[in-house]
């Protein structure tokens, strides 16, 4: 099976084309009927196309897990130094128009919401910078009416007079006219995940608000890139689709961005479902072995890439992972707007690792790696 692209439009069309005609069909054929000489030759490729990258998602691959791992270990510090880049999400608001079944900001869940003033994320964010922060991520909720381009723009110039060296923002999603604003007021990265790449599994999670919109929000990486931004992370939302075809297709997005904007660094993450809402259910639950199969063929395929995890995972979990195909991870992470000076408003999800910053800087020494702050990339920008 071919998924290969040639970076050209946009990627909706080949997402859809991937979910019609079969094509993650053979995909998953091949997976299941990988056998022990098919991994071993796939770990004499590297970096792997897609073909080998479904071989590695297969469960015969956990025969080999040792060498897979070390082969990860490698890569990782061949391209990121024995380092794992730590950054910090800062809540601006829990406002949201969007009701997506699997989330706490939903607009059917009761709870207090707030919009951070800016002199209250000044106040914030000097916190986190104190603690040593330099890459930070803004997030919000999706509402125009709360965090406008106009909000958006203001905080992150907030962010770069307070001195931090890298602001992504994980928001609503904008325009390409829209981006080229905030890329303006010194917008570094954009986090935008498809929370599932299956349009029909994709409509009954998003039941109502803009967010319905699959294509709007599928093409959201393209308009990133165009509009100059130096980088966008992507993802999916772990536990709500069947995460072998949601890998494919995510490591096609990914190819896709790779050719059509090289001039844009493009990273993953992994988020997981561990709590959600009443009523939500899923039929996909991906445990920890599933997990660290997925980042370890992820690190094969795209040795280039960073890829990142977050607080929703175990001290045990993330500290196996840091070195091992993860090079960026948050830490001491609030879900809640106001959450680091105290008194925050409703959570968007607990955290599972509620270590302090220094606590999980402590944890990568122990593994013989350096914690750092910095990203010092950020020297790199765009031509454009
Ligand atoms: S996932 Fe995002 S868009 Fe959906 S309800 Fe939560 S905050 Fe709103």
């Amino acid at each position: 099976m071919r998924i290969e692209n040639e970076g050209k439009g946009e990627f909706s069309s080949m997402a859809m084309q991937l979910w019609a005609d079969g094509a993650l069909d053979e995909a998953l054929n091949i997976m299941e009927n990988a056998d022990e000489a098919n991994v071993i030759s796939t770990l004499d490729q590297m970096p792997l196309t897609s073909d080998e990258f479904i071989t590695l998602l297969s469960p015969i691959a956990d025969n080999f897990r040792q060498q897979i791992e070390e082969t990860a270990k490698e890569l990782t510090r061949l391209r990121f130094g024995k380092t794992v880049n730590l950054y910090i999400p800062l809540y601006l608001s829990n406002h949201c128009i969007n009701n997506c079944s699997y989330c706490w900001f939903g607009t059917d869940q009761n709870f207090e919401r707030k919009v951070l003033s800016i002199q209250e994320a000044r106040e914030e964010a000097k916190l986190l910078y104190r603690v040593g922060y330099r890459n930070i991520l803004l997030v919000a909720g999706e509402d125009p009416k709360a965090t406008s381009v106009e909000y958006l723009a203001e905080m992150i110039l907030l962010m770069k007079e307070i001195g931090f060296v890298f602001v992504a923002i994980e928001t609503q999603i904008f325009s390409t006219d829209e981006y080229s604003k905030l890329g303006a007021a010194g917008l570094d990265s954009v986090t935008v995940y498809q929370e599932t790449y299956d349009p029909i599994l994709y409509s009954k999670a998003h039941p109502s608000g803009p967010k319905r919109d699959y294509m709007w929000r599928i093409n959201a990486p393209d308009r990133i890139a165009q509009a100059g931004i130096r980088g966008v992370s992507v993802g999916v939302l772990l536990g709500l689709g069947d995460f072998r075809r949601e890998a494919i297709t995510l490591a096609t997005h990914i190819k896709h961005l790779n050719k059509a904007h090289w001039q844009t660094s493009v990273s993953a993450s992994f988020p997981r479902i561990h709590s959600a809402p009443n009523g939500f259910s899923s039929e996909h639950a991906v445990s920890d072995t599933e997990l660290v199969r997925l980042i370890l063929a992820m690190r094969l395929t795209f040795p280039d890439s960073t890829l990142a995890i977050s607080t929703r995972e175990t001290p045990k979990l993330r500290d196996q992972l840091f070195g091992m195909g993860i090079n960026q991870a948050s830490a001491g992470s609030r879900t809640s707007p106001g959450g680091y000076s105290g008194g925050g408003a409703g959570e968007q999800f607990p955290v599972a690792d509620d270590r302090t910053p220094m606590e999980v800087a402590s944890a990568i020494q122990d593994k013989g790696l350096e914690w750092v702050f910095k990203d010092w990339d950020i020297n790199f920008k765009p031509i454009k």
